[in-house]
């Protein structure tokens, strides 16, 4: 079969991979000048390594991503360094990256609520029954069982942050789960950044005959009654026997205007939320405890939710001495961050950063990057798997796997590549029919 994939994120070159390798024709359109989606990173003169444009790491179960990576042998390349978390309490930060460090974390007291924090989270972790938890929300779930205190300091935080003041009471307790039963506290990465591990699986699937078309967006996907093809319009139109689109619902729903209504209704009932991210190249070392994530919660009043030292997880001389720090945030895509310029942003973010480290002065920044998408995060409502699209849609040979559909898991680039490859596994199935 000649088949068409829309988007060179790790969806599409996942589901290029065994499309290809199970003797089909593939070609990827991606309308940006590199592959690699919202992974994909950038790099400075100097830097030998590059850089996320919003902030990435692997967790060491991520079994989807690391056991692609071992099929590419390329797993001497992955690194797992032991950064450190830190959570805030009363103006401090607390390193929180084991059971002794939650333990001794003063935000809890040392009684009833540690322990309900504790078992709450062995419940978590312990159990597989995710589908009662999405009949309710994080708020009414955490509330009733860690209690109020444990929530509003621990987890209100984590929902209000990720979903903002709009969504956050109403997202459902199966996302919880799922954050706290697939990720762990030992975070990967890959020599070179995920820049380098994109370009090398780029490059393999060029070899093994993927097409892969850079600057070629799509616009429009068609199939005509009786036609037997679908039509992908790009800068020219082109036939394929089948096409798997990578994109965000909303764009999904321009791009096939043609899908029956009730797929389209579902497509725009699909929530999101945006990402705003400055990245900036500091001459001093900002964390001078070499701290890597700071949790923020928004009620401590910093302009943005995370503050990130990526050099306090791979080291500095991978960027020519520069110290990168990410102050990112998620948030509606009408949100103001997402209109003012770099330089407003700056004068909005750079002064909390005297709270990180009282030394610190604006001409530290040697450079500074803003990235948005206003496609980051998939807000999870009540019952939410009653209302995930299907990738096998209605019109014809087309399918559409996106972040928005590997729920209950949370959004990273191991399940893009799981739902990637799900994708690839139902058109040759189906192509056997
Ligand atoms: C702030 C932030 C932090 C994150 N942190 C992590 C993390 O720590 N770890 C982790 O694993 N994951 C993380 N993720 C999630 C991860 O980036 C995504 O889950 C993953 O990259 C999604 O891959 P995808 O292939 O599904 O989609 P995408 O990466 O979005 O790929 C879609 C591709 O389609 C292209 N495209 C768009 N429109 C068109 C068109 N019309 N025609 C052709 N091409 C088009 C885009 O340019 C893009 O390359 C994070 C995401 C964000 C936003």
């Amino acid at each position: 079969m000649d088949i068409a994939i829309i988007g060179a994120g790790f969806s599409g070159m996942a589901a290029a991979y065994d499309l290809t390798r199970a003797g089909h024709h593939v070609t990827i359109f991606e309308s940006d000048d590199h592959v690699g989606g919202l992974a994909a990173g950038f790099k400075d003169p100097g830097w030998e390594w590059s850089v996320e444009k919003f902030y990435h790491h692997w967790f060491a179960s991520d079994k989807h991503m690391l056991g692609l990576i071992k099929e590419l042998g390329l797993q001497d390349k992955v690194l797992f360094p032991r950064p450190l978390t830190v959570m805030y309490y009363n103006g401090r930060f607390y390193p929180f990256d084991s059971i002794i460090q939650a333990l001794l974390f003063p935000g809890l007291g040392f009684g009833l609520n540690k322990l309900r924090f504790g078992l709450v989270g062995v419940f978590l972790r312990l159990t597989n029954n995710w589908k009662p938890l999405e009949k309710v929300t994080v708020d009414a779930w955490m509330r009733k069982w860690a209690g109020e205190k444990v929530y509003t300091m621990m987890w209100e935080p984590l929902v209000v942050g990720k979903f903002g003041e709009r969504w956050y009471r109403q997202v459902n307790m199966a996302w919880m789960w799922a954050r706290l039963k697939a990720r762990t506290t030992r975070l990967g990465t890959f020599k070179g950044g995920f820049q380098n591990f994109a370009e090398l699986f780029a490059a393999r699937l060029r070899e093994m005959g993927v097409e892969i078309r850079l600057q070629a967006p799509v616009v429009l996907i068609e199939h005509p009654a009786g036609s037997a093809r679908v039509t992908v319009h790009g800068g020219s139109t082109e036939q394929f026997d089948r096409i798997l689109v990578t994109l965000s619902p909303e764009a999904m729903t321009r791009l096939v205007p043609s899908l029956p209504e009730g797929y389209l209704h579902g497509l725009r009932n699909m929530k999101s939320m945006g990402a705003v991210v400055i990245t900036l190249a500091l001459k001093h070392q900002l964390s001078e405890q070499g701290y890597y994530w700071y949790n923020l919660p928004k009620s401590a009043g910093y302009p943005f939710l995370a503050l990130v030292e990526h050099t306090n997880f791979v080291p500095a001389d991978k960027f020519g001495g520069d110290h990168i720090v990410y102050m990112g945030d998620y948030l509606e895509p009408d949100h103001e961050y997402f209109q003012l310029s770099q330089e407003e942003l700056l004068d909005r973010f750079l002064p909390a950063l005297k709270m990180f480290n009282p030394k610190f002065e604006r001409d530290w920044v040697r450079k500074a990057w803003l990235y948005r998408t206003a496609y980051a995060q998939p807000v999870p409502l009540v019952d939410h798997s009653q209302n995930i699209p299907a990738i096998k849609t209605p019109v014809d040979g087309v399918y559409f796997a996106s972040m928005s559909q590997v729920y209950p898991w949370d959004r990273g680039t191991n399940f893009a590549v799981e739902i990637g490859r799900r994708a690839a596994g139902m058109i040759l199935e189906e192509a056997k029919v």
